[in-house]
C-alpha cells in the first residue's frame, strides 16, 4: 500500500471508496479540451492515425512490447479467434535488491497474512488449473516468486507472450477511518482527538477493469452490467498527458473494453451464483498494468484482507481453490463464447 496523499480527491476516496491503495490506480482526466490543448499531442494526432498510430509511437517511445502488441490486436478482431494464452499476474510482491526502474507495490495487510503471499499462492493454483483444465490454453506467470515483478515489465512479460486474457489477482483493504473522539475540556470548548480506527467492515469480491472518460453508450452498458462509476483515486503509474498512454487508451476502449467487461461478469457470476459470494461487482479504474497489457484484461479483488472472515476465507486451501475454480470455470465460457462467435 501507499502512503496515503492528502489531496483533496484522495480524501474523498477514504471516505467513499472501498479500494487496496497502490500504484495500480491512477486517474487520468482525458477530455477533449485537454487534448485540443496539448500542441503535442495536436501534431502527433494530425501526422498518425488507427492503428499504424498505435504502432508508430510505440517505437517512438520505446514500448518494448509493439510487436506482440500488434499480434494481440489482431487476434481479437479476426475470424478463427483461439484462445490460446491467459497471463495471470499475482498483485503485488517484495521489491528485490537492485530492481529494475519502475513502480513496484507491495501490496496490503491483514492480521496474520499479506496479500501479496495470498496472491502469489492463489496465481499459482491458477495456472495449474488452467493447462490442467483448458485444453489448448497455456498460462503465464507474471511472477512466480515473492519477489515484485514491475508494472512496466508485467505488461512486457503479457505482451511478449502474446496473451489473450490477462487476470489480475488482488486483495482488497479498506483504509483506516479517522474518527474524532472527546478528551475533555467544556461544554462551551470541548476538545477531541483524531484517531485512526481499523474498518474492518469490507466484505467480498470486486472487479476492475480499465477505464476512463465513458460515452453515453459506456454508460448504458455499464448499467447494464452493473459497472459502478469511477472512481478519483490519484495515483502515479500513469501520466495523462503521455501520447502513448492517450493512444493506448482509446485503443483499449476500442478493442479490448467489451470483452474486459464480458470476461469481468463472468467471473462475477460464477463467484457469486456458484460459491455463493458477496460481490461489489464491477468498476472502470485506471490500472497501468491493464492500460499497456494489449488485450481484454480484469483486476479480481478477491476479497477483503483486512476482514476477519475474508482472511481466513483468503488463506484456506478451499476458498483458495474455489476462487480458481470459479474463474477457471469462467474462461472456460469466454473461450467458448469467443471462438464460437469469431466461427460465425
Ligand atoms: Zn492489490
Amino acid at each position: 500500500m501507499l502512503t496515503i496523499k492528502t489531496s483533496a480527491s484522495r480524501k474523498k476516496s477514504l471516505t467513499n471508496f472501498k479500494i487496496d491503495y497502490e500504484y495500480y490506480f491512477c486517474t487520468v482526466q482525458l477530455t477533449a479540451p485537454n487534448i485540443m490543448k496539448n500542441k503535442r499531442l495536436s501534431r502527433l494526432k494530425n501526422a498518425i492515425c488507427g492503428a499504424s498510430a498505435l504502432l508508430v509511437c510505440v517505437s517512438m517511445f520505446s514500448f518494448k512490447a509493439s510487436a506482440s502488441a500488434k499480434s494481440c490486436l489482431a487476434d481479437t478482431v479476426t475470424n478463427g479467434f483461439k484462445l490460446r494464452t491467459v497471463i495471470v499476474d499475482a498483485g503485488h510482491g517484495v521489491k528485490p535488491d537492485n530492481a529494475p526502474k519502475g513502480h513496484y507495490s507491495r501490496g496490503a495487510d491483514g492480521s496474520f497474512s499479506n496479500e501479496r503471499n495470498v496472491t502469489l499462492s492463489i496465481a499459482l493454483k491458477l495456472q495449474k488449473a488452467i493447462e490442467k483444465d483448458i485444453t489448448g490454453v497455456k498460462a503465464v506467470l507474471t511472477r512466480s516468486t515473492e519477489e515484485d515483478v514491475s508494472f512496466e515489465r508485467r505488461a512486457q512479460i503479457a505482451n511478449e507472450n502474446k496473451g489473450n486474457l490477462f487476470i489480475s489477482i488482488h486483495c482488497n483493504s479498506l483504509p483506516d477511518r479517522i474518527v474524532r473522539e472527546r478528551v475533555g475540556g467544556t461544554a462551551r470548548r470541548p476538545k477531541y482527538r483524531s484517531m485512526r480506527v481499523a474498518d474492518r467492515s469490507g466484505r467480498g469480491t470486486l472487479f476492475l477493469i480499465y477505464g476512463l472518460k465513458r460515452t453515453t453508450e459506456a454508460d448504458r452498458e455499464i448499467k447494464n452490467n452493473q459497472v459502478e462509476a469511477d472512481s478519483d483515486l490519484d495515483g502515479d503509474g500513469l501520466d495523462p498527458n503521455d501520447p502513448v498512454v492517450i493512444i493506448l487508451t482509446n485503443e483499449y476502449r476500442r478493442r479490448f473494453r467489451k470483452q474486459s467487461v464480458n470476461i469481468a461478469n463472468l467471473i462475477n457470476e460464477e463467484i457469486v451464483q456458484t460459491d455463493g459470494r458477496r460481490s461489489e461487482g464491477l468498476r472502470e479504474q485506471s490500472i497501468y498494468v491493464l492500460c499497456h497489457a494489449a488485450m481484454p484484461s480484469v483486476l479480481v479483488e478477491t476479497g477483503y484482507i483486512n476482514n476477519h472472515d475474508d482472511e481466513e476465507y483468503l488463506n484456506s486451501e478451499e476458498g483458495q481453490t474455489e476462487i480458481v475454480n470459479s474463474i477457471v470455470r469462467a474462461i472456460t465460457k469466454y473461450k467458448n463464447q469467443m471462438e464460437a462467435s469469431e466461427t460465425n
